[in-house]
């Protein structure tokens, strides 16, 4: 039943695409965090099946998928028994076992978007190689495997030198910066050494991080979000403003990289694009990511379609949605433990509390099981109809402004 459903959706028959597609294709999705969580929210009002598959047996999507599977995404016999079950399987996390996803592929299992495009971008030195040879704008990178290769890197791109692990990264949790020569084999050291797969890359003086979500469905037509800010603390992305203050020319320059880099890639989805902007206005491309992505949440409330509703269209093999915001301004702020345990917990409830007064804020709390400094435990999206508007109503929330919340 898997095949033929596979061929119901990638058919050409689009004006036959009732609701039965919709409502009785399964879609596996390998992940269940706070992204694949959103992903099921947006899935239960069209009645869409999303089944998913995390180790964690109260992961944050468990509560409302139509049908968790505990087993672990990286276990390729774990990854091939849940895809049998689903017609079309897709991910919140890039670091699933891409091989297996490949090999499965061959044997008819429908992947979106394509295995290929995940295994390029699990491993960030490949997707700069990948990206590089397609001609996007990124900054230099060279692979590194002794100290020796390291202090060449160092010699040739400066300090601070960035340092990256290859493979299994997020919340920049994979990344070191050495700001000198002398810093270099603490920051090694600091990543796990070079038994991990590292690269270095030059250090980009960035005046502005922004991303664009391109979706592609599966027919290739392409819908871009609009360019957004992204603020980052520790190298956690923090803040996103919706829309970025840039330039109009900085803003088509960003929607052409994403665009060309997700050009570059395969299958139907939507895929984050994080950019830097520099002093002399160039736009180069950090990383992408092949599923909805933290820049994205904004949409829920300030688009006519969310990134979540987007993504669930784009697989199923339905007509995209509208992108475009109707709001003037969001901003998404994401709250990261303060501390570990309850004292974390207490600080982060009083967040909450204080946005529940705050107009236009929504709260999205994923309720995961641990709390623990850095992690991203929810959070609240403010529109409204101006950016500084939505600017003083997240100062009250924060209790910058006293004379709002007392
Ligand atoms: P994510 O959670 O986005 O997947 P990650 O762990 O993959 O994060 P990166 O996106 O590689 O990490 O880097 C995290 C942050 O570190 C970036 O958003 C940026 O602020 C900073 N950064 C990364 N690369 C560079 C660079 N070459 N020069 C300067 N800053 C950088
Ligand atoms: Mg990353
Ligand atoms: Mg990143």
């Amino acid at each position: 039943s898997s095949q033929i459903r596979a061929l119901t959706i990638s058919s050409e028959r689009k004006d036959d695409l009732p609701m039965h597609v919709v409502t009785g294709t399964k879609v596996g999705v390998l992940g269940g965090g706070q992204l694949g969580k959103m992903l099921c929210q947006a899935a239960s009002c069209m009645s869409i099946k999303v089944l998913t598959l995390d180790p964690l047996e109260n992961c944050p999507a468990s509560g409302i998928s139509y049908c968790h599977v505990v087993g672990d995404f990286n276990d390729g016999e774990a990854v091939r028994d849940f895809a049998r079950r689903c017609d079309v399987v897709t991910v919140e996390i890039e670091h699933v076992d891409a091989v297996m996803l490949e090999k499965l592929e061959q044997q008819g299992i429908d992947c979106q978007p394509k295995a290929s495009t995940i295994r390029i971008i699990q491993d960030k030195y490949l997707q700069k190689v990948h990206f590089s040879r397609h001609g996007i704008p990124l900054p230099d990178f060279l692979e590194i495997d002794n100290i020796e290769s390291a202090e060449k890197a160092g010699s040739l791109y400066g300090y601070p030198l960035m340092i990256k692990c290859k493979r299994l990264a997020y919340d920049g949790r994979g990344n070191a910066v050495a700001h000198s020569k002398d810093e270099l084999s603490s920051a090694l050291t600091a990543l796990g050494g070079f038994g991990r797969g590292l690269y270095v890359e030059r250090w980009t003086p960035f005046v502005k991080e922004l991303s664009v979500i391109v979706a592609r469905g599966r027919d290739g037509c392409i819908s871009c979000y609009p360019v957004v800010e992204t603020i980052h603390k520790n190298n956690i992305c923090h803040i996103v403003e919706a829309p970025a203050d840039v330039s109009q020319k900085v803003k088509e320059l960003s929607l052409d990289v994403a665009q060309k880099a997700v050009g570059s890639l395969e299958g139907a989805g939507v895929f984050a694009v994080e950019l830097f902007l520099t002093g002399d206005g160039q736009v180069l491309l950090n990383e992408v990511a092949p599923r909805p992505h933290n820049s994205g949440h904004h949409t829920i409330e300030s688009c006519y379609t969310s990134q979540y509703e987007q993504h669930l269209r784009a697989v199923l093999g339905l007509p995209l949605g509208d992108s475009s915001m109707k709001t003037p301004a969001a901003i998404m702020y994401n709250i990261l433990g303060e501390d570990e345990g309850e004292p974390g917990l207490k600080l982060a409830h009083d967040l909450i509390g204080r946005a529940l007064k705050v107009p236009g804020a929504s709260i999205h709390w994923y309720d995961k099981s641990d709390m623990r400094k850095l992690r991203k435990m929810g959070h609240i999206t403010i529109t409204g109809p101006s950016m500084n508007i939505v600017k003083s109503h997240l100062n009250s929330m924060l209790n910058n402004d006293q004379s709002q919340t007392a």
